[in-house]
């Protein structure tokens, strides 16, 4: 599928129209979104992203250390979780492809994420703050509810639309500069653009929402993350981490917590009895 660029009133109309084509419903969240990349195209270059990074970052290797270990075990409940929530809904799965690495770097930033694909990255920085292996749960249930619920690609999409630029299967050979810097702008490690896109506060909350879920549904006590984002605001000081700066920490992300935690308890007192 080859998208118009937009050099008349026509064709600005018909951008607009296949844009509403392309907002999709989200099998997880519910919500309609703007989805204009195959996901397998994203998992490819995300994957290209995540080997450079590994390249250059120190990873801790998993024997011997028994953070590096907490990160996999974490990452491997959640992931189990997230597949036991889907069956249960019966929903279709987004991420039936993926291929899960859950990676602890050195690296003294506070930070996380997940990269379509299932690529996981935990920054040694975060455990300070994490403190705990349900908080770092609440954080990887975030990070992969991020990457399942699509919000890349939305915010991928968003931003292409934004600068008026073609989008083609061949999107990131044909102008792979453009295409490049558009792409490590949304997915890269330093990204921040989201917290400039509309969508972002939503995202947030969806991340948020289901992140708390999925740590609860993995045996983690979901109320560990309020702790954990208080623990973050007052990390901010003068120079908040990107995390922060892209995850604002206040009394509103709080409450909406608070206002998902009985469902949460519901899943993590059923997961004691499994
Ligand atoms: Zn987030």
């Amino acid at each position: 599928m080859s998208f118009p660029q937009m050099k008349n009133r026509c064709s600005l109309l018909f951008t607009i129209a296949i844009m509403l084509s392309a907002c999709n419903q989200n099998s997880i969240t519910g919500r309609r979104q703007l989805t204009l990349f195959p996901e397998n195209l994203l998992q490819q270059q995300s994957l290209t992203q995540y080997q450079s990074f590994l390249k250059q970052n120190r990873v801790v290797p998993l024997s011997g250390s028994k953070d590096a270990e907490m990160v996999n075990r974490v990452g491997r409940r959640i992931a189990g979780a997230i597949s036991n929530y889907y069956e249960k809904k019966k929903i279709k799965s987004d991420f039936s492809n993926y291929k899960w690495e859950f990676n602890l770097v050195e690296n003294k930033e506070i930070n996380a994420w997940c990269m379509p694909g299932g690529k996981v990255v935990v920054y040694s920085g975060l455990l300070p703050i994490a403190q705990n292996e349900a908080s770092l749960a609440v954080v990887l249930g975030h990070e992969i509810t991020h990457a399942i619920a699509l919000h890349g690609n939305e915010r991928l999409s968003q931003a292409a639309v934004a600068q008026g630029l073609q989008i083609a299967g061949d999107f990131f050979t044909q102008d792979s500069e453009r295409a490049n810097a558009l792409f490590n702008n949304v997915f890269g490690p330093t990204a921040a653009v989201g917290v400039l896109l509309p969508n972002s506060r939503k995202q947030e909350h969806e991340a948020d929402e289901f992140g708390l879920i999925f740590a609860a549904m993995a045996g983690y006590d979901p109320r560990e993350a309020i702790g954990f984002w208080k623990r973050m605001s007052a990390a901010g000081g003068t120079k908040p981490p990107e995390f922060l700066a892209t995850h604002p920490s206040d009394e509103n992300r709080i409450k909406a917590l608070q206002s998902h935690m009985n469902e949460a308890m519901t899943y993590y007192e059923a997961s004691k009895r499994n």
